[in-house]
Order: structure tokens, then C-alpha cells, then sequence
């Protein structure tokens, strides 16, 4: 299974969707670049997400927080003293891993051997721990359950220590404590501290949501599976205020938004799973992670949150600023209640990638392509002239001229017609449009479709429309 990752990450690099950072200087561990057809990609897949958020809500508007905040932000969202991992070495190994992750993932292996049981009370024991802070019993429930490093394959195990995952840095030019500051280890702080400039500016009433694009940093202490878990990343998160007493049904109005919305994006419902929480975060009442069934196993995609109001009202106390909205229909002011829905962009570029990775044989020969929905597709069409002679690159390029300005279009002229398909398949070209001699007679074309190889003949002027009908979500 873990070869079909590995496939994956082959081709992400091989046909310019994701390079490891620096790599000339051997990479940099869980930090990676996108490449011409990844950043098309990423683009696209944010495009949709912002679109769906802002365009298709009247009362969501985005904003665009900068990633450096006032140092006190993060005491008041718990992230100085709270935004803590577990961290264990081996002794033999000298390998570094999260505690929580190897027992979560010893709890997996007992779910697959069908002992449910035995999985949730290694499960509920570590939340218990964890909770507690009681890292010497969580140390020893690693060695009672017989937890190894899968590198040396020995229980020797170093006490566990917590370890903060933000990244600090010193504003100006004078070290001192006063002048640590983060890099955001999460949007959403930007938007509750801005949660009454964008009420008052953009004249939002409760219910009313603020979505937002942007980087965040984390150090994360294993960093593995690609870019499943960067150090750099980028989320996607929209932050509803509502009424307080009526979260519970924006919740669930927002994980049946954000489940079909990963249906509509061509991920089929059976690799998708939800995930409720039964230990909650100290800020919580309710929480579900949308999780996919990645080559790795199910993991989290996005996660939807009821936060209470223990971020505004957490503000409140630290600033020393009402975040109170006056609710003009039941005369009242109140500090709002926030649904969260939280997604990062790498993760739903690779969760898209698995989805779209397709390897199938057709008459003995082997062929790769990627099924995206052309709508995310890095490039909508690729127009082919047969020949380079005879006029035929002349009126391709006439249609590339035609249809660059509304879509990603590219124009190849080099090699052979099925090495130019092949190519196209491999990025996951939707449509390959060849010239060919009869264009110059009638103005038609041929559409090679991608997933089915199948041909068709079409007018030139068709092309547009053809094109936009099929690129909308
Ligand atoms: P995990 O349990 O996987 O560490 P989390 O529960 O800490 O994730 P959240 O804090 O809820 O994640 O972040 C919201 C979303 O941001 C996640 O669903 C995920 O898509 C994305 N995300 C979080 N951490 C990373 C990371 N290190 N690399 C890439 N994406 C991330």
C-alpha cells in the first residue's frame, strides 16, 4: 500500500506538481515546493474552496490577517502554554516520535484485527493520560502495550517530553523575551482578533461567517507521508458566529456542507469517513474530523469544530476588549458562539492526488493518468497540431489565442500525437484537441478525452462553451 504512496510521490516530482524544498541541498525535512502543475493545482482547489465560502454565502466574507501577531494572541488561545505534542525517543534508534501518534496507531492495528474493544481502551487510557499530564504512565503504557520503534524494533524508550510546536523568532534587532514572536501556528486567530473590524466594516449580522486563506507553521516532531504533515503549510479556514444555544445546529449543518462538498469534488463516499470526537478540546462542545482513506490509511482532511466562545471571550480578558455584538432581534448583546470548519490545502491537494491517481492497463499496455475533475485540473486543454507544417500550428494556435484568456491552455507541437496524449494524461489534461487537415477545410477539431481515451469531432466554435461546461463545479 505504501508503495502506492510512494508512486504518488514519484510523480508529484517527475511531472511538476511537488518538489522537496532545496533539494539541491538534500531537502528539508517536512517542507516541500509546488511545482508549474502543483501551484495550477493548489490554486485551483483554494479557488473552489474560497468561491464555495465567499461567493455562495451572503453572510461569509474573507479577509487576509497577516502571519505575525501580537505575541499575546497566543496566550490568549491557550497555543504558549497548551499547543504541546508528547514526544518520546527510542534509545536504541535514537529515533524521535510522538507518543500519542505510535499508541493511535497501535490502537489501528487492533481495529483492523476486528479487537474494537482492545482499541478503544488503549485509546481512552491515553486520552486519560493526556489529559492528566501524566507522561511517566503514558511512557509505561507504551511498554506494557509492547509499542516499538518500528526502526529498531525495541520497547527502550526515553521519558516523554512536551514539546511546543510553534515556531518563534525575535522582532527588531534586540534579542530579549519581550520580543519573541510566533509564526501563526493556525488562521483562525487572525480572524477572532478582527472579529468586530469585519462586523462593523462589512455590516454583518449573526449568524455570519469570515473565511480565510493563508499560511501557518508548525514543528511538528514526526514528519512524515509527504505532504500530509508539513512543517509549512497552508489552511483554509472559516470561523461562523451564531447565536449562542444555537451552534449545536450550525454544526451540523456545516459537516453536511463540507462532507458534500468533498463528494462534489469527484471523492467517492466510500473513501470518505466521519470522524466524532469523543474527547473533546478544552475550548469544545462538539468535533468531527472529515477524514479520507489516504494510501496510508483514514486520516483527517479537515476538521469542523463548535469552539464555544472561548476564543472571543479569551480575547476579551486578555485585551480587555468587549467582543460582545448587539443582537438587534432579541435586543440582547452576547459573545458569539463559533463554528469552524478547518482544512488544509496540502492536505486536500494530496487527498485529490490519491483520489485522482489512476493506473490501469488497456490492450496489454500500462497506462497513468490522473482523473481530475477538470474543474482543479492544472491545464483544461492541450491543442496538438498533427503536423508542424502545412499550416496547422498556425491555426492551433488561433484557438489557443481563442481560449487562453478563460482557461489554463497549453500548446504542444513536438513528438508524436499518442506521446503528446501520454503526456497529457500523466498531468491530467482533461481535453487534448488535435488540428489536423481537415480543421483547415471545415473548422472542426478532434476532443480526445482523457479518462476514456474516446474521440470526437467538433466545431471550433463549440470549443468555449464545451470547455466552460465542463470546467464548472
Ligand atoms: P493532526 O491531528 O493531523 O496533527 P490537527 O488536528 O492538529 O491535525 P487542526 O489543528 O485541526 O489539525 O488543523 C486543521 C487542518 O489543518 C487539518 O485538518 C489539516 O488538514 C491541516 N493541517 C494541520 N497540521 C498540518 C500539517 N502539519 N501539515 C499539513 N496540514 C496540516
Amino acid at each position: 500500500e505504501n508503495n502506492q504512496l510512494k508512486d504518488i510521490i514519484a510523480h508529484a516530482k517527475e511531472y511538476g506538481f511537488v518538489y522537496p524544498s532545496s533539494e539541491i541541498y538534500d531537502g528539508l525535512q517536512a517542507v516541500y515546493d509546488y511545482g508549474p502543475y502543483g501551484v495550477e493545482l493548489k490554486n485551483n482547489l483554494k479557488k473552489l474552496w474560497w468561491e464555495s465560502m465567499t461567493r455562495l454565502h451572503e453572510n461569509i466574507v474573507g479577509i487576509d490577517a497577516a502571519i505575525f501577531m501580537h505575541p499575546t494572541t497566543w496566550k490568549a488561545s491557550g497555543h504558549v502554554d497548551s499547543f504541546n505534542d508528547p514526544m518520546v525517543d527510542n534509545k536504541d534508534s535514537k529515533k524521535r516520535y510522538r507518543a500519542d501518534v505510535l499508541i493511535e496507531e497501535k490502537a489501528a492495528q487492533f481495529e483492523n484485527a476486528g479487537d474494537t474493544d482492545r482499541a478503544k481502551s488503549l485509546l481512552s487510557a491515553m486520552a486519560r493520560l493526556m489529559e492528566a499530564e501524566d507522561f511517566a504512565a503514558l511512557r509505561d503504557l507504551l511498554i506494557n502495550e509492547n509499542i516499538s520503534c518500528p526502526i529498531s524494533g525495541t520497547t527502550n524508550w526515553t521519558d516523554i517530553r512536551q514539546f511546543n510546536l510553534m515556531f518563534s523568532t525575535q522582532v527588531g534587532s534586540v534579542a530579549d523575551e519581550s520580543s519573541t514572536i510566533y509564526l501563526r501556528p493556525e488562521t483562525a486567530q487572525g480572524i477572532f482578533v478582527n472579529f468586530l473590524n469585519v462586523q462593523k466594516t462589512a455590516r454583518m449580522k449573526v449568524p455570519f461567517g469570515i473565511a480565510q486563506i493563508g499560511k501557518a507553521f508548525r514543528n511538528e516532531i514526526v514528519a512524515r507521508q509527504f505532504i500530509f504533515r508539513m512543517r509549512e503549510f497552508e489552511q483554509m479556514e472559516m470561523q461562523f458566529f451564531v447565536r449562542p444555544g444555537t451552534e449545536l445546529d450550525w454544526y451540523k449543518t456545516w459537516a453536511e456542507a463540507r462532507l458534500n462538498w468533498h463528494k462534489a469534488l469527484g471523492i467517492p463516499t466510500e473513501k470518505l469517513r466521519r470522524h466524532d470526537h469523543e474527547k473533546l478540546a478544552h475550548y469544545a462542545n462538539a468535533a468531527l474530523d472529515i477524514e479520507y482513506e489516504f494510501p496510508f490509511g483514514y486520516k483527517e482532511v479537515e476538521g469542523i469544530h463548535s469552539r464555544t466562545d472561548f476564543d472571543l471571550k479569551s480575547h476579551q480578558e486578555y485585551s480587555k476588549k468587549k467582543q460582545q455584538y448587539f443582537d438587534p432581534e432579541i435586543n440582547q448583546n452576547y459573545i458569539p458562539y463559533v463554528i469552524e470548519t478547518s482544512i488544509g490545502a496540502d492536505r486536500l491537494f494530496l487527498m485529490t492526488l490519491c483520489n485522482a491517481y489512476v493506473e490501469e492497463e488497456v490492450d496489454g499496455k500500462q497506462r497513468t493518468y490522473l482523473k481530475l475533475h477538470p474543474a482543479v485540473a492544472p491545464v483544461k486543454a492541450a491543442i496538438l497540431p498533427l503536423t508542424k507544417k502545412d499550416g496547422l500550428p498556425e491555426k492551433a494556435r488561433e484557438i489557443v489565442e481563442a481560449l487562453k484568456y478563460d482557461f489554463n491552455i497549453i500548446y504542444e507541437d513536438a513528438a508524436s500525437i499518442g506521446k503528446r496524449y501520454t503526456r497529457q494524461d500523466l498531468i491530467g489534461t482533461p481535453f487534448c484537441i488535435a488540428v489536423d487537415h481537415q480543421t483547415l477545410e471545415d473548422n472542426t477539431v478532434t476532443i480526445r478525452h482523457r479518462d476514456t481515451t474516446e474521440q470526437e469531432r467538433v466545431s471550433i466554435s463549440e470549443l468555449h462553451v464545451r470547455l466552460t461546461a465542463a470546467c464548472s463545479f
